[in-house]
């Protein structure tokens, strides 16, 4: 082997060298695009889970859900309508009898729940249609807080999954979350729904 080096030295800083340019290549490639964890929609029984596109739908607050928590959900949808607009405008109050996407929304009766929020689905198996979702949220939330928590629940109600990046909404801790969706969210959301 060494003497085939010292025989080829010119061969082998070709081939050394584009291997280790590749590589380089790759790992900047990967970094530039948020790391290779960033699932994007959540994928259940093959199919990525996504809002249908005709319905309206609904956000629901339990009576004890603080208002604090309200103005931050209200502040989320306002922005999905100007970010990403279509389905979202759409978010309206119904009359009785008609048929809606239903969200609701309760504060966890206890911290016993291992993230600041939970979202829990119900969606068609055969095309992961979401048909309705279940969003709880920590009790105590500051409005900075609740702001994240909404944002990062709302990004799971509408299909996004984790995101290992951690100064993304969507990553599961809360600590470096930014407040709202980056544009990068909005963009991956306009694709999927507009
Ligand atoms: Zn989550």
């Amino acid at each position: 082997m060494f003497d085939w080096f010292k025989a080829n030295t010119a061969m082998a800083i070709i081939v050394f060298g584009g291997l280790f340019v590749i590589g380089i290549v790759t790992v900047v490639a990967i970094v530039l695009r948020g790391g290779w964890k960033d699932r994007g929609f959540m994928v259940r029984d093959g199919h990525p889970l996504h809002l249908p596109a005709s319905l309206p739908w609904t956000i629901t607050v339990e009576p004890n859900v603080p208002t604090i928590y309200v103005d931050a959900l209200n502040t989320v949808v306002l922005q999905l309508r100007e970010k990403v607009g279509n389905i979202f405008d759409h978010v309206v109050q119904l009359q009785s009898g008609e048929v809606a996407l239903d969200i609701k929304v309760l504060v966890a009766i206890d911290k016993d729940i291992d993230h600041p929020g939970e979202t829990i689905h119900q969606f068609n198996k055969e095309t992961g249609v979401i048909m309705s979702a279940f969003v709880s949220m920590w009790p105590d939330l500051s409005y900075a807080d609740a702001l994240k928590v909404a944002t990062h629940e709302i990004g799971h109600v509408v299909g996004l999954d984790h995101d290992e990046h951690v100064s993304s909404i969507m990553h599961h801790m809360i600590q470096n979350r930014p407040q709202t969706f980056t544009d990068k969210d909005y963009e991956r959301l306009r694709k999927a729904y507009t």
